[in-house]
């Protein structure tokens, strides 16, 4: 049965899990190995039965466990060139032997999930979203996932049009970031074009999305220190007054938090 879960979410690290009829993905693996293969036996499964792991881009909430993973499962790790080259310096890291480098626009297909890459603007050497479809009945089932997004753009808009379910990040409150202890630099990266996307700008793009036929949504990367999940909630439910049936999660930092399919 086919399942969409975020097993980890924000600054600590960042792990979704997608599962198709006949086929497991994860998409990014920002935390330990071991934190992984325990969040995946919770939901009944394991990193034996992950077919390939998509990273979004080279920061370490979004790649600390893949050293490991290729060491202890040699899983297929697919990623942008420029991302690769900024987090592998080291020429025998076991990572390079499953790395399947790409350009930053691509598409796989592993098992019956085909993924396609399109960039997400952010402070990386190469970051992306991917949208992720696999067949499901007579339909194809789509998937899109967008997090670390400094603004909305319309090639990210048409990247994820008409989704069915979709991951965005929904990253802080603006009036709690600029209050906040973060210092100004911080602040500033943040709120540039490539930083992080705030929940208003989130609402502005679920309520598009909501306009192409998403039904499901899951806020995601939220700040632990600028953001509380009622406030993301409230702003997704705001910009989603006019759709009352699309459901809203908020994922967990590291809970597996699950959208049904
Ligand atoms: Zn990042
Ligand atoms: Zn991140």
């Amino acid at each position: 049965m086919p399942r969409l879960i975020t097993l980890f979410s924000g600054s600590s690290g960042n792990c979704h899990y997608i599962r198709s009829e006949s086929t497991e993905i994860l998409i990014d693996a920002g935390v330990s190995a071991r934190a992984i293969e325990s969040s995946l036996s919770e939901i009944g499964t394991s990193l034996r039965n992950i077919a390939a792991i998509f990273v979004t881009h080279e920061h370490v909430d979004h790649t600390r466990g893949l050293e490991i993973i290729a060491k202890k499962f040699a899983i297929p790790v697919h990623m942008t060139t420029p991302s690769a080259e900024a987090l592998i310096k080291d020429e025998n890291a076991a990572l390079n032997a499953v790395l399947v480098k790409h350009t930053p626009i691509y598409s796989a297909k592993v098992g019956d999930i085909t993924v396609s890459s399109f960039i997400a603007p952010h402070d990386a050497a190469c970051c992306v979203g991917y949208r992720v479809e696999f067949p499901l009945g007579d339909a194809t089932h789509k998937i899109g996932i967008a997090t670390d997004i400094g603004h909305v753009e319309s090639d990210l808009i048409d990247a994820l049009y008409g989704v069915d379910e979709c991951i965005i990040e929904s990253n802080h409150d603006v009036s709690m970031l600029m209050t906040g202890p973060y210092p100004y630099m911080l602040k500033r990266r943040i709120l540039s074009p490539n930083g992080h996307l705030s929940n208003d700008d989130c609402g502005k793009l679920i309520n598009i999305l909501a306009q192409s036929g998403t039904h499901a949504f899951m806020l995601a990367h939220l700040s632990r220190e600028n953001n509380y999940p009622p406030t993301a909630e409230l702003t997704a439910k705001t910009a989603l007054s006019a759709y009352p049936n699309i459901r809203i999660a908020v994922a967990a930092p590291s809970t597996p938090t699950e959208i049904y399919i």
